[in-house]
């Protein structure tokens, strides 16, 4: 992708109600851009980032066999009336009417549509268990929507669902998924602190939601400082100091930001919902039944709020949205040409390459874009470093080292560092 030709430009400065560091740093980089409170339109550059990580999830989904499919966002109100939260669950959903006054909710998640859909097909024992998942909007009437991308009213989730004929077995898929979690957050960059929680509006359960501790978060936890278990401050009755009770470790209080929640409903819903298949000896039984979301456009956030600095974002190699970030700094024939012959080369070799080749730009400008925008390796070519038969390599983590690398060794140093 050639810079010149990008949508949008970086800004400056940060929008005026901005708090949140990933809220002005992925404005500022034009990753997003926000429509209204809470509602946001994920930019070229923002979509890639998102599309990778969604590919690390799917992968992780795909591995406990799970099977993605897509549903609708807009749902009639008398599957919502089944399970009584058209009325119990009010306050999160957007409810709206179509010209002959019927009435819809717009998804703020998928229990209800999922049950609706299993129900027609299921029969006996021998088609379950099925796990199904997808990538969609959700819609919430979330009170404040004010920490950038983290809360929207309007946001991204993975939302898996699994259903079982026996306890048994939906209690193992449960320990698969918060497996598939934790190599899915690891391979995001994010450490978890797997929490125990209480399940608002979904279930009496404690459900195990997976925190990524940050100033920004809106949830308090306490962590364990020797086996790290968390406990959500909603259902924990201890406090900062007190002993773990798991072990002997001590629990600290932290802020914290939820980027994804497995819920166990047993067979709550599928009672009212009336989901029973035959077991092997012929008696009528309701599913084991539960639900697991991520918040892809929350994870988004939640990396930048752990990787930047002052200068703007650092992603995570799998997370960025390019491998390298090409930079020509002068505007001379030379420079220009050794830049379009190794963006060339890079693109044959499908390497993702951001080619800064703006002519209206000072080195400083393109330096400080190329740092606000955070891709983690910048090749520069410049009159010097070609004067040496070289290119100049930095790392965006690395405040000020930068290596001289022969022009023609650039490919096998990207192979060592694992880009080719
Ligand atoms: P929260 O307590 O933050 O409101 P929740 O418990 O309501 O979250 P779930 O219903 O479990 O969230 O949704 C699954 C995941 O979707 C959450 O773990 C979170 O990562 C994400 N998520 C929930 N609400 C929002 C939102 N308003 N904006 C962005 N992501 C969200
Ligand atoms: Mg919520």
């Amino acid at each position: 992708m050639k810079q010149s030709k990008l949508f949008p430009k970086t800004k400056k400065e940060a929008p005026r109600d901005a708090m949140a560091v990933n809220h002005k740093l992925l404005v500022r980089g034009g990753f997003i851009n926000q429509l209204m409170a809470g509602s946001w339109t994920l930019l070229p550059l923002g979509w890639r980032v998102v599309c990778k990580i969604t590919q690390i999830i799917r992968e992780e989904m795909n591995s406990i066999s799970a099977q993605e499919v897509l549903m609708p966002l807009m749902h009639p109100k008398e599957i919502w009336n089944e399970t009584g939260r058209w009325d119990s669950a009010a306050e999160v959903m957007y409810k709206l009417k179509d010209s002959r006054e019927k009435e819809f909710a717009l998804s703020f998640t998928h229990e209800e549509i999922v049950l609706d859909l299993v129900r027609k097909y299921l029969q006996s024992y021998v088609d379950l268990p099925i796990k199904i998942y997808h990538f969609s909007t959700k819609f919430r009437n979330e009170p404040r929507a004010t920490s950038g991308i983290l809360r929207g009213r309007e946001f991204l989730m993975k939302d898996l669902y699994s259903l079982h004929a026996t306890k048994e077995d939906f209690l193992k898929y449960y320990e698969e998924v918060s497996e598939a979690y934790l190599r899915a957050f690891s391979r995001l960059g994010l450490k978890i602190i797997l929490t125990e929680a209480a399940g608002g509006v979904f279930t009496q359960n404690r459900t195990r939601e997976f925190q990524v501790v940050a100033s920004v978060g809106e949830d308090t936890i306490y962590v364990c400082n020797k086996c790290n278990a968390g406990f959500n401050k909603e259902i924990f009755k201890g406090k900062h100091g007190d002993q773990c009770p798991k072990c002997k470790g001590i629990l600290e209080e932290r802020r914290a930001i939820e980027v994804g929640n497995i819920f166990p409903f047993d067979t709550y819903y599928s009672e009212k919902m009336g989901v029973y298949f035959t077991d092997k000896a012929g008696a009528k039984k309701p599913v084991w039944f539960g639900s697991y979301g991520i918040g892809i456009t929350r994870v988004l956030g939640a990396i930048v709020e752990i990787f930047h600095d002052e200068k703007g974002i650092i992603w995570p190699k799998q997370v960025s949205p390019f491998a390298v970030h090409l930079i020509q700094i002068e505007n001379t024939k030379k420079v220009k040409t050794a830049s379009e012959k190794l963006y060339k080369e890079f693109i044959k070799q499908n390497i993702e390459v951001l080619y800064d080749d703006r002519i209206d730009k000072t080195a400083g400008e393109k330096f400080m874009d190329a740092d606000l925008i955070g891709v983690p390796l910048r090749i520069v070519v410049s009159e010097r470093s070609l004067a040496k038969n070289s290119f100049e390599l930095k790392q965006r983590s690395d405040n000020q080292k930068t290596e001289l690398v022969k022009t023609v060794k650039i490919l096998a140093k990207l192979k060592s560092l694992k880009i080719l």
